[in-house]
């Protein structure tokens, strides 16, 4: 679990180039009960703690026919992680490795992706169980996980 911002033995960083706008907007805030990385699962878990995605206008009209599915797949920005390590020490993995080898929030566009159980959706906010992201983490996008429809809709 990557829950500081030191670097640790074996581990290598690069200058990046400077960030250009690639034109994402957020279109959200996850709500979750963790406050730090460290408290923060590594993976989220079917088990886990009802989140909330809070959809911002204009987004969401977007929401309508999500009722229909039973997992979604919820893609955030991973928005306290630093960027510059291109190898470095996953939790759990013995040795550094390559940062294209791992799962760890440290990237050069520290995007998360996370497969999600959809509890409900009330108004402009969407319940799900499963994630493994810090309080008030931005929102990227939102879709379906494949063709997982509820049976009852
Ligand atoms: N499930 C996603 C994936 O596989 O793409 C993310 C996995 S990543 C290993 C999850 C870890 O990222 C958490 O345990 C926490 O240490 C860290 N993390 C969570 N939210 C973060 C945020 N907003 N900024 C930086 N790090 C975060």
């Amino acid at each position: 679990m990557i829950a500081t911002d030191d670097i640790r033995e074996g581990e290598v960083t690069v200058t990046p180039p400077p960030p250009t706008d690639a034109g994402l907007v957020f279109i959200g805030r996850i709500r979750t009960p963790w406050r730090s990385r460290g408290e923060t699962p590594r993976q989220g878990s079917p088990d886990g703690p009802v989140c909330r995605l809070e959809i911002f206008e204009p987004w969401t009209a977007a929401l309508a026919g999500l009722d229909r599915f039973t997992q979604v797949q919820v893609v955030y920005w991973l928005h306290q992680s630093r960027r510059d390590l291109v190898i470095q020490r996953g939790h759990g993995i013995d040795g550094p490795r390559g940062t294209f080898a791992l799962r760890s929030p440290v990237r050069p566009n520290p995007i998360g992706i996370s497969s999600a159980a959809l509890v409900g959706i009330e108004g402009s906010t969407v319940l799900v169980r499963g994630l493994d992201c810090l309080d008030e983490t931005p929102l990227i996008d939102l879709k379906p996980d494949r063709c997982v429809h509820s049976m009852a809709k």
